[in-house]
């Protein structure tokens, strides 16, 4: 089925419809060995796209409904820090590139994808044309590659994110714009706030009146410190909203997953180390949950994310990707089974010992 005959994003977020989006390839190639942590820029685009378009397939698989395009931090401040702008262009047009392809071939959506800069300093706005310039270019090779949307995604400063909604409106041919914010901890009397000092409520209003078509969180925090905010989100806001979590055991007091400590050693978790915290698909399943319950329209996993949670997350919404037909069967697992062709010893004597 062609993207067309499901409709764009806003046709399928009508009436109440919910779009999955899959994220988080930068972690999946950096413990592939693939992608270096540090400067995160997306490399395995043009040194071994065959892997990202496996990964791309293996996302819609497990359930995404979008085919989201592999240029985060694929923009010209982190190229420069890389020694790599002349492959600016050609990384950012193969990354689209593969996804239209991918997209056309499974019925997806293709996503256009700007992020954060690195650039933004709210307390100097000369640095915004600069940004514009950056994002602009992005999202010009985005249109021209076919995209039916562009994400703009973990921004912590207000600032940027509407640099970035602006650049839409202004470059992106009305394409949908869906603009999801990295909230940290940074409260200012008693409140929490963007990282240039805006209240997240009113933060995220100023991106609605400003024409924001979807609006949302993504990165930095875990479903269990995500759904709280996002309840203050669904009190203010019309558009639907974005949840994207990381897939990490964030607290109350460690609320992003930059703060995680090793339990063991006490020591930073972020980035490498942070399989400890893990969620597991239970977890996701109690977040598909509460993005039900709280009638979240556009959901995902960022960093972190696997097939195996996006597929826990579809599931859990109603449905049954390609993935499902190799879902978990335990009445056939020879000891834990209750499957009638299964061997009695198994299942009373090898079960007695290896399950207590
Ligand atoms: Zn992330």
């Amino acid at each position: 089925m062609s993207s067309q005959n499901k409709g764009g994003l806003l046709e399928r977020l009508k009436n109440g419809g919910r779009v999955i989006c899959a994220e988080g390839y930068l972690f999946v190639f950096e413990r592939r060995g693939y992608l270096k942590a540090g400067a995160f820029v997306p490399e395995v685009v043009l040194e071994h796209p065959e892997l990202v378009r496996q990964l791309y397939r293996e996302f819609v698989h497990a359930g995404s409904d979008v085919v989201l395009a592999f240029t985060y931090y694929a923009h010209r401040e982190k190229l420069a820090l890389i020694d790599r702008d002349k492959d600016l262009e050609l990384m950012n047009r193969q990354a689209l590139r593969i996804a239209r392809e991918v997209a056309n071939e499974t019925g997806a959506l293709m996503a256009g994808n700007i992020c954060n800069s690195t650039l933004f300093d709210s307390k100097h706005p000369d640095c915004q044309p600069k940004i514009d310039g950056l994002f602009k270019e992005q999202i010009a090779w985005a249109v021209e590659e076919g995209a039916d949307y562009i994400v703009a995604e973990t921004f912590g400063d207000l600032g940027e994110a509407m640099i970035a909604l602006t650049a839409i409106k202004k470059y992106g041919k009305g394409l949908p714009a869906v603009i999801t914010m990295s909230l940290y901890r940074n409260v200012v009397d008693g409140k929490l706030c963007t990282l240039d000092g805006v209240e997240m409520c009113a933060a995220f209003q100023q991106l609605e009146v400003a024409g924001a078509d979807v609006l949302g969180l993504n990165c930095a925090r875990g479903p269990a410190t995500t759904v709280p905010l996002l309840k203050e989100l669904k009190k203010v806001l019309k558009v639907p909203i974005a949840a994207l979590p990381v897939v990490y055991r964030t607290t109350e007091d460690a609320p992003n997953m930059q703060v995680l400590k090793d339990p063991l050693t006490g020591k930073q978790l972020f980035p490498t180390n942070l399989d400890c915290a893990a969620c597991t698909r239970d977890d996701i399943v109690a977040f598909g949950q509460e993005c039900l319950d709280l009638d979240i329209q556009y959901m995902g996993l960022c960093c972190g994310n696997g097939a195996h949670y996006t597929r826990t997350l579809s599931e859990t919404i109603g449905r049954q990707p390609p993935a499902s037909k190799y879902s978990p069967d335990m009445s056939k697992h020879f000891a834990l089974g209750d499957n009638e062709k299964l061997h009695k010893y198994n299942q009373v004597h090898v079960k007695g010992i290896v399950m207590s």
